[in-house]
């Protein structure tokens, strides 16, 4: 004697393992800042260490309860996150939005590539900084986790399109793909992108086509 419904929740059970094997978990980034040496000497004082408040979901990467204000021609931005740990060259990330309130035109980089970019004035009270450059929006990207990259079928260096299931499912196109033993598998957006595909926290998405 078969029971029919033990069969149809296994079924449903496999399916759905299937399903979620394939499927990448989706983070929305806010405007945030990378800071080097020379700027938190200048920001918050000679030899200054930054405080790690939040683990992220990349290892080794952290936020921080250090907060700074980012100043444009048109307005500034407050409590900016300073995310950790301090890197080579300073790195400013904001969304397209946070750029009209800033008033410049910010283009889309993926991080790390600065040639080019604007510059931006940092500021911790009454300390303030010139950035020459390195305000960027990030490109949209997927972490993967070396050992993921043959289950998603990618490389690294790829550009793929992520079908993105929010409240309001939509493909975004021109994705990149980083590879690296070091990377948890994750999709990273920005808020202008969270919100416009209805983003809430857990919100996956899958790799449906690559772009040409
Ligand atoms: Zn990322």
């Amino acid at each position: 004697m078969v029971d029919n419904q033990l069969v149809e929740s296994i079924v449903n059970e496999v399916v759905k393992r299937v399903q979620d094997e394939a499927l990448i978990e989706i983070e929305a980034s806010g405007k945030h800042v990378h800071l080097n040496r020379e700027a938190i000497d200048a920001l918050f004082g000679e030899g200054y260490q930054l405080t790690k408040a939040k683990e992220l979901s990349q290892p080794g990467q952290y936020a921080c309860k250090e907060r700074v204000t980012l100043i444009g021609p048109k307005g500034a931005l407050h409590n900016v996150v300073v995310l950790g740990p301090e890197r080579k060259e300073s790195q400013v990330e904001v969304s397209q939005t946070d750029a009209v309130v800033l008033g410049i035109a910010v283009p889309v980089r993926e991080s790390g590539k600065l040639e080019g970019t604007p510059g931006i004035v940092i500021a911790s009270g009454s300390h303030m900084l010139r950035l020459d450059r390195g305000l960027i929006a990030a490109q949209r990207h997927i972490h993967v986790k070396a050992e993921d990259a043959a289950k998603h079928k990618v490389e690294n260096g790829e550009i793929v399109q992520v079908k993105v299931f929010g409240k309001r499912p939509l493909i975004f196109d021109d994705v990149l793909v980083r590879v690296s033993p070091n990377f948890e598998t994750y999709m990273h957006i920005d808020y202008d992108e969270a919100n416009a595909c209805g983003f809430t926290k857990g919100t996956k998405g899958k790799i449906v086509k690559k772009s040409n």
